[in-house]
């Protein structure tokens, strides 16, 4: 009883460990993972980052040329950083960067545009295998 008092008065006289957020700006650590940035100059298109994320927060869709375009969805995404260890270019092709925080946006489910394009990325995939099997045949 003793003890916790001392304490409760002892804590009185330190530094609260709250900041006074909005007015004191949150420092981020260094090791911070924000959201997922990605730049099509460097990557070499493995899909490395696809198939290791857990809840397919990443999504390339194939065109009948055989060319690949990223999606990323940071609504879906648990910021684990499992693309980044996976990704062959990281730092350059893929990284984690400080920006912190969801886009805004006006719709209610943001998820149901995804899981439509989703469909129709495995959709492209699969047209593309086909198309190449077909060329390999003729
Ligand atoms: S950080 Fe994790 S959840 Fe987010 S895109 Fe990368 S692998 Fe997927
Ligand atoms: S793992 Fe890296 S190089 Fe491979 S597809 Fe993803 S971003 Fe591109």
């Amino acid at each position: 009883m003793i003890s916790a008092i001392t304490k409760a008065f002892s804590n009185l006289l330190k530094k609260p460990y709250t900041c006074n957020y909005p007015v004191t700006p949150v420092i981020k650590p260094k090791n911070y993972r924000g959201l997922i940035k990605f730049n099509d100059e460097y990557c070499i298109w493995c899909d490395k980052c696809e198939k290791v994320c857990p809840p397919n927060a990443i999504i390339f869709k194939q065109f009948e040329d055989g060319h690949k375009v990223y999606n990323y969805n940071p609504y879906l995404c648990i910021y684990c950083g499992d693309c980044i260890r996976a990704c062959p270019k990281t730092g350059d092709a893929l990284w984690q960067c400080e920006e912190k925080g969801l886009p805004s946006i006006s719709k209610d489910a943001p998820n149901d545009d995804w899981f439509i394009l989703e469909k129709e990325a495995k959709q492209s995939r699969e047209n593309y295998k086909a198309i190449k099997a077909a060329k390999k045949k003729s």
